[in-house]
Order: C-alpha cells, then sequence, then structure tokens
C-alpha cells in the first residue's frame, strides 16, 4: 500500500457494516466529489492523495477501514468530518456508532472550530455586505483552503448559545433543537495578519439567514468559524472563471492569484452590474456579464459559446445546483476535458 511518510497525525475508523464493495463505492463516490484520483495496489486497497492529507481504504481484514493521515490536526479533523457527513448520508444510524481512532480531546470544541468576534460590516455595493472579523490562527487562512463554515443560530438569534464538540467517538455533535446552528460555506477574501483581521463578503438575497445576520451584527458581535478548509488557487495560465454572485469572492481571489500573464475569460452571472471595484483581474482575463433571462441554465450556456474552450482551458465553474451538475454533465461529453484541471461545484441550492 502506499504511504505518505510525512503525514504523521493518523486516525482509524473501522466501516462495521459496510461490505467491502461498499466501502470500495463510497471512496470512489468521495474521490469523484472531490476531483481526486484513486490508487488500487494489487491487494484491492484503495488510496487517495492530496496535498495536505491521505485517505486509505484498507481491504484486507474482515472489515475494511479508512485510515486518514494528515498534515495539521485542523486537516486531520477536516477529512474525518467529511468521510464521517458521507458515511451518515448512506445510513446515519451506522454511521454514529463507527468510531474514530482520534487524537481529539471528546467534549473538547473541533480544532478548526474559532471563536471570532466581528469588527464591522459594511456594504460594498447593492448587492455584498462585507464583514471584517478578528480570531485566532489568521494565518491557516491565507494558506489552507479557500473557505470556512460561519457558525450562526438556525433561530435568527444574533449569538449562539452553544457551538460543536466532539464525541465520544471522534465525530462532531452539533448543538440540537433551539439551539441548532446555521452553517454556511464562505469564502474568505481578504486576511490581514499585522492588523489582525479577515474579512468575507455575504451576497445579499432575500431569506437568507447570513444575509440577515450580517445586516444585525455589529462590532464585538461574537460569532463561530470552522475552518479553513477547501478549494485552493489554481495555478492555471489560461483559465475558464463561470460563476453567480455567492462564487465571485472565491473568483476575485483567484484572480489575484494568477500569474500577470495569464489569459482567459471570467464569466459572471448575476441581475445586475454588481462586481465591488476591487476585483483586480489580470490584463489577459475579460469579464462579461451575463443575464439570468429566462434560460434553465445561463452560465452554462455562455460556456458552451466561449472561444477559449477551443484553447482548453482549465475550468472553474461554481453556481446554483441544478446548473452546475448540467455543467458537469456536458464537460464530462467533451474529449479535451481534463478533471484533473477542472474546479465545478454547487454553492447554493434552490429551494
Ligand atoms: C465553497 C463555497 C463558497 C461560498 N462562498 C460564498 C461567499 O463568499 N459569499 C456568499 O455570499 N456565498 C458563498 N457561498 C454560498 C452560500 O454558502 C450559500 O448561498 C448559502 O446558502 C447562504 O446561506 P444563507 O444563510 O444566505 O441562505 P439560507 O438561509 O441557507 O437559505 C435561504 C433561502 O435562500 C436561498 N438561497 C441561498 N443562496 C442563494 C443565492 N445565492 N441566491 C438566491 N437564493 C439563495 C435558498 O435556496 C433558501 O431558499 C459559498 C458556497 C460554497 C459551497
Amino acid at each position: 500500500m502506499q504511504t505518505a511518510p510525512d503525514f504523521k497525525l493518523r486516525s482509524t475508523l473501522v466501516l462495521t457494516g459496510l461490505s467491502v464493495q461498499e466501502a470500495s463505492n463510497f471512496l470512489k463516490h468521495q474521490a469523484e466529489h472531490h476531483n481526486l484520483k484513486l490508487t488500487k495496489d494489487e491487494e484491492g486497497n484503495l488510496s487517495c492523495a492530496t496535498p495536505f492529507a491521505n485517505v486509505f481504504l484498507k481491504v484486507s481484514g474482515d472489515t475494511p477501514e479508512i485510515v486518514v493521515q494528515a498534515a495539521s490536526q485542523d486537516m486531520l479533523y477536516l477529512v474525518q468530518e467529511d468521510l464521517s457527513e458521507h458515511l451518515g448520508e448512506l445510513d446515519a444510524e451506522r454511521a454514529g456508532k463507527m468510531q474514530w481512532s482520534s487524537i481529539f480531546t471528546p467534549g473538547s470544541y473541533p480544532p478548526n472550530f474559532r471563536l471570532a468576534e466581528v469588527i464591522n460590516v459594511r456594504r460594498v455595493n447593492s448587492s455584498y455586505n462585507r464583514v471584517r472579523i478578528k480570531t485566532d490562527g489568521l494565518s491557516d487562512f491565507t494558506s489552507g483552503g479557500m473557505h470556512f463554515r460561519l457558525l450562526i443560530p438556525a433561530s435568527g438569534a444574533l449569538k449562539a448559545v452553544a457551538y460543536p464538540t466532539i464525541g465520544e467517538n471522534g465525530q462532531t455533535v452539533w448543538p440540537k433543537g433551539e439551539d441548532a446552528l446555521h452553517r454556511p460555506v464562505y469564502t474568505t477574501r481578504r486576511v490581514n495578519i499585522e492588523q489582525g483581521w479577515l474579512e468575507f463578503d455575504v451576497f445579499r438575497h432575500a431569506g437568507g439567514r447570513a444575509t440577515e445576520w450580517s445586516e444585525k451584527a455589529v462590532p464585538g458581535t461574537e460569532v463561530g468559524l470552522m475552518g479553513p478548509g477547501g478549494g485552493t488557487l489554481p495555478k492555471a495560465s489560461r483559465i475558464l472563471l463561470a460563476g453567480d454572485e455567492t462564487a465571485l469572492p472565491a473568483i476575485s481571489r483567484i484572480v489575484e492569484h494568477l500569474e500577470a500573464d495569464a489569459c482567459g475569460t471570467l464569466l459572471l452571472l448575476t441581475d445586475e452590474a454588481t462586481v465591488p471595484e476591487d476585483v483586480a483581474l489580470p490584463a489577459g482575463v475579460s469579464i462579461r456579464l451575463v443575464e439570468r433571462g429566462s434560460s434553465r441554465h445561463p452560465l452554462l450556456d455562455a460556456v458552451k459559446v466561449s472561444s477559449l474552450l477551443q484553447e482548453s482551458p482549465y475550468i472553474w465553474f461554481a453556481s446554483e445546483k441544478s446548473e452546475t451538475k448540467a455543467a458537469r454533465s456536458y464537460f464530462e461529453t467533451c474529449d479535451w476535458f481534463d478533471p484533473q484541471a477542472s474546479y465545478i461545484a454547487a454553492y447554493w441550492t434552490a429551494r
């Protein structure tokens, strides 16, 4: 089996109740979901490598087991949680009984949980509220993934009564009932280590609990975060970026990190011309605003007619779930499409 000697931290989960076939299918699905390559050795063990963690599926014993190796406690916990959450989607009761051989102390906060405090909130334009917060470990947010989960009361209250803790089985115990938390994902827009703050942009949409929270929050408001995690900055010299308003913060960070001579196209789905003025595009990247109109998949329609497709660009696509699904199906039919040179993600679900 392939090993990753650099990753000293490790944790094991025995997949009680899962056959080898079910366990293999589960990991295959996870690898596909995260756009990762899966490797199989002669004994049928599977492994999946990322720059921050490796996941192995050992199928040689009586019961299949997952081994996670990671570069940091945050990352180990993040991968554990991701796997537990998806196992829970298959069978919540069975997943709840599975026990991580975890290095984490039951009852304490998860290692990637942070308490933060709002410094201020300002209206960037009619579409976005920019929230500036202070919290510990800010440097992690400059390198450890672009996103985090905001933990706010699901009830609409401003301040949470309780935050997540680590359970006896190594999995997160979330506050329930009236204390339940709403956990939307946001993108770290900017971090200033010297001045001690982090900023994220909240797209203002009707009925959004995070929108409402950001309109009520004042300097000193306490808020929980889980992260950072997910989404790395693609180092592409030719890139097609397509996203809606929720994807613009991530797109803004990506274009700021592209080489000065990078070329590409940014297709932005928006009802209004709502691009914050501080989005700095390299000279070779052009922007086109795409209107929603009457099409079911307006962003995908715009992608399909982009002349850049003929030059096999890196594909970055993030939007509403059904449009993302349609985009994935479309790209999979394209001969030139390389899943390893792509990021296709659902950023929200229309209900
Ligand atoms: C990796 C990732 C990064 C993200 N980064 C950002 C970011 O930086 N900034 C940002 O604003 N969002 C971002 N999002 C999207 C954000 O997490 C979702 O829009 C989330 O649902 C917002 O929660 P809410 O409390 O506003 O809405 P909820 O209270 O969860 O939902 C209320 C209603 O609003 C609808 N809804 C949710 N999002 C939208 C929308 N965009 N337009 C119209 N209706 C909507 C829902 O369908 C629901 O009916 C990101 C998502 C992901 C997966």
